[in-house]
């Protein structure tokens, strides 16, 4: 049975015990594919931002060029960094090429993320989904639930 990496806060309080977002929320997703997976046992999960030292909550962060940084000007770019290594070393502790990642995120974007020089959602990756991309993990948000469950019914060795 494949694993999956799961961004924590898709997973939300009432299943982890507590809140990750920047804003002390959570975005708990629904889907019953979701919850039959985590049920199997499938999820690992991991918020990165907060493995990599950033308190919740916390400045919201935006994408600038190759930096990170907060909306009030701090360069979290190293806390973002430790974060998707943290983030490398758990799937590769348990061997896993699939994630479902928050979709927009800063750290766990996949397509596309906020950008602090147009203010707005622009494509792109997260520093931890650039990281687990570029390291051979293919990368589901919580929008692309049919696919994984192809994808799953295709190969789930
Ligand atoms: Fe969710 Fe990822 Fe942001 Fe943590 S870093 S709150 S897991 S989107």
């Amino acid at each position: 049975m494949r694993k999956i990496l799961v961004s924590t806060c898709l997973l939300g309080q009432s299943v982890v015990g507590y809140r990750v977002r920047y804003n002390d929320g959570d975005v708990p997703c629904a889907d019953p594919r979701f919850t039959r997976w985590r049920q199997e046992g499938r999820f690992v999960h991991i918020c990165p931002e907060m493995s990599g030292g950033l308190p919740t909550p916390r400045p919201r962060a935006h994408v600038a060029g190759d930096r990170v940084f907060t909306e009030i000007g701090t360069d979290v770019t190293a806390e973002y960094e430790r974060g998707a290594q943290a983030a490398l070393a758990l799937v590769n502790r348990h061997g896993i090429k699939l994630a479902i990642l928050k979709q927009g995120s800063p750290s766990c974007g996949s397509r596309v993320i906020f950008s602090a020089y147009f203010k707005e959602q622009m494509p792109g990756q997260g520093r931890t989904a650039a990281l687990l991309t570029a390291n051979g993990v293919k990368i589901f948000d919580e929008n692309q639930l049919d696919a994984l469950e192809h994808e799953l019914a295709r190969n789930d060795a």
